[in-house]
């Protein structure tokens, strides 16, 4: 049984991340947090707890990194300068069709620490060698909605046929695994990449188990544009036309937008999943998620995959989001501290289908712990300001995925870090070598 007690300088609480405790202290017990205050009243509930004091720390709800490709993590650098499809045909697709499910299982493993290490508690996925990731996620003890790709030429079972046989079988045999951190959706590429026969039968499918979709979704305007030459009108709008919007839909990107996408996205079950480092290094634009804000439309945010950000960090993609829509709005005003955190923590919860208020009486115990010790957390004039703008990935020491304390002090209790990164260096170099890059 979990049965913690956690004191700590600072705490970021409430179900809108706008309440800071000082000198306060947190009791988790199971995956359940009983109480939350300033530590001399909190500390009167103590029975046993296991005590764990961080005095120069600031608890946070975890982070949800809700839109990679997590075995990506082996492509890391392979190419960081050409244009989308350069970058795809001659990097990539390559490096993807040499690797194996064992292969996938270790650059996930690599992905789960990464995860760990940067505070976050959770990822949705959409990647082929959907068992390997969910062996890695259950193995680390985090939190994961996978939902296996379906497109054509995937290295794990070939034609668009092939893949859509077998992520059918695999989802449906999924459905009736009950793992309390580990769920799965379905990961239809884009509707560029996916023909409409088979995104109908998605739905079908997602229908009758009450599944998420999660696609791309108006990431480039080139995208757009050949959605409008085709069907005459956006990916959005033509999702709507063959009836997806009905589902719950987690839409990564959403950068092109009009009026029109945006009340499909406001009248639906619909999540944005915004991924803005990724979108900048790919040169495909920003998406405007303070209008999406504004109009209550769902939004959480991720990293995408590592051939295309290269980290895995939300504190640096949280920073860049406030930056990017404040630019974007022209307004310095359009985004408050309190917002992008619940946006990045508690959204990406609900994104994951795991409903949390933060830290709050009654919520999961997804927390993480930053040291503010380093020189750029000084002075703490506004905790939660250096939280957003002053904090790095590197400062979180410490993690609690559903009540389980499984990164203590900077050191991993789950997963063998030497291992696995010898595994995967080992194994980007035989593949890169197998490309003659
Ligand atoms: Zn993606």
């Amino acid at each position: 049984m979990n049965e913690y007690y956690l004191e700590l300088k600072y705490i970021i609480a409430g179900p809108s991340c706008n309440k800071l405790i000082r000198n306060g202290a947190i009791l988790i017990e199971n995956s359940e947090i009983i109480a939350v205050g300033k530590s001399a009243e909190v500390k009167s509930l103590i029975s046993g707890h296991d005590k764990i004091e961080r005095n120069n720390h600031i608890a946070i709800p975890s982070f949800i990194n809700a839109h990679t490709h997590l075995p990506e993590t082996l492509l890391r650098g392979i190419c960081d300068n050409e244009k989308l499809l350069t970058w795809l045909n001659d990097y990539i697709w390559p490096f993807e069709m040499r690797m194996s499910s064992e292969d996938a299982y270790y650059g996930a493993l690599l992905g789960c620490l990464e995860l760990i290490e940067s505070g976050i508690s959770g990822f949705i996925d959409q990647y082929f060698y959907a068992e390997s990731i969910e062996k890695a996620a259950k193995e680390a003890n985090i939190r994961a909605l996978l939902c296996p790709s379906v497109f054509d030429n995937t290295p794990e079972s070939g034609s668009l046929e092939n893949t859509w046989k077998h992520v059918s079988n695999l989802v449906r045999r999924k459905t009736s695994d009950k793992h309390q951190l580990v769920k799965y959706g379905i990961g239809p590429h884009a509707p560029y990449s996916v023909p409409e026969e088979y995104l109908l039968q998605i739905a079908d499918l997602a229908s009758e188990h009450n599944l998420p979709i999660h696609i791309h979704l108006n990431e480039t305007k080139k995208e757009v544009e050949d959605a409008k030459n085709q069907f005459q009108m956006s990916p959005i709008q033509y999702m709507q036309s063959i009836g997806l919007t009905d589902l719950k839909i987690l839409g990564a990107h959403c950068v092109h937008t009009d009026e029109q996408d945006m009340s499909i996205m406001k009248e639906n079950d619909f999540t944005v999943l915004h991924n803005p480092q990724s979108n900048l290094k790919m040169s495909t634009g920003i998406a405007p998620i303070y209008k999406y804000l504004d109009l209550g439309i769902d939004v959480a945010i991720g990293t995408d995959g590592n051939a295309s950000n290269n980290d895995l960090g939300m504190l640096e993609e949280i920073s860049t989001s406030a930056m990017l829509q404040k630019y974007l709005a022209n307004d310095p005003k359009v985004i408050k501290n309190s917002q992008i955190l619940t946006v990045g923590t508690i959204q990406g919860m609900k994104a994951l289908g795991e409903p949390s208020s933060g830290i709050s009486k009654g919520s999961i115990a997804d927390i993480t712990l930053l040291s503010f010790e380093r020189s750029h957390s000084w002075p703490q004039n506004n905790p939660l300001s250096n939280v957003i703008y002053s904090s790095l990935s590197s400062d979180v020491t410490d993690l609690f995925v559903n009540g389980n304390f499984i990164y203590e002090n900077r050191k991993h209790k789950t997963l063998d870090k030497n291992e696995i990164i010898e595994k995967c260096s080992k194994i980007s170099e035989r593949i890169l070598t197998e490309m003659g890059k």
